[in-house]
């Protein structure tokens, strides 16, 4: 069967990340989390001091852009993780410091075309499952197959809650309900690729649905784009 590329795009906390990488594992497809692309770089502009009280060291970040060296390395489970030039930084890139400030660095014109580059170059040669916000729009607007998922916004947040409370870190579901409506927010009204559903995307609201629903789902989806292309 020929390789098609697909697109996840959506809200934050929607669930996208693990209904992207459980099929990408299952049709034997690479992932990528454009998300923690952008999630990398606020890290690496929170640990060089980039940021002022409510802004962006532009000149200072845009000089850093070529020393920025995103890669993803698979861990002995088998699950991608995010570099940093040599330093895995996977947990450091998913606490509150960095998704309170994500959000503004995404809106960076600069940045977002460093980003878009490095993802078209990923999914050349196909066979890639990408989840993010302008997937289907920006990156791989030819894409075989599109989604955007949503939900409401209370229940990405209990979501993101609970996956806090497993991994046994502090979390308070108010201030995750407020970052999850502040991004929403922000992808949605930027100039430059706002956050928003592609003509051609299949709309999945999963607020009711379960992990394994959605995997059968997508999965079904995916038999029909591919199907489409032989
Ligand atoms: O997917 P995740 O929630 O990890 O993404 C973090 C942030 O990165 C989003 O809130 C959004 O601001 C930005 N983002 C983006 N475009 C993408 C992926 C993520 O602007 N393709």
């Amino acid at each position: 069967m020929k390789k098609i590329t697909i697109a996840i795009d959506g809200h934050s906390s929607c669930g996208k990340s693990t209904m992207a990488k459980d099929l990408a594992r299952e049709i034997g497809y690479i992932y990528i989390d454009s998300g923690a692309m952008y999630r990398a770089v606020t890290y690496y502009c929170l640990q060089h001091d980039l940021f002022t009280e409510d802004s962006v060291k532009l000149p200072e970040l845009q000089a850093a852009m070529p020393d920025i060296q995103i890669t993803f390395r698979l861990n002995a489970e088998g699950r991608p993780e995010t570099y940093l030039g040599g330093e895995c930084i996977e947990k450091e890139i998913r606490g509150m410091a960095v998704s309170s400030r994500v959000s503004l660095i995404a809106t960076i014109g600069f940045v977002r075309e460093a980003m878009v580059a490095l993802q078209q170059q990923m999914g050349r040669n196909k066979g890639i499952v990408m989840d993010g916000r302008d997937i289907g729009t920006t990156v791989f607007p030819d894409a075989e197959l599109k989604v955007f998922v949503t939900a409401s916004a209370e229940v990405r947040a209990q979501r993101r809650y609970d996956e806090l409370k497993a991994k046994g870190e502090e979390a308070s579901y108010e201030s995750i309900l407020e970052n999850v409506k502040e991004r929403d927010r922000i992808d949605s009204g930027r100039a430059i690729s706002p956050l928003r559903k592609a003509d051609d995307a299949i709309l999945l609201d999963n607020s009711t649905m379960t992990i394994p629903e959605q995997k059968a789902w997508l999965l079904e989806e995916f038999k029909r784009a591919a199907q489409c292309t032989i």
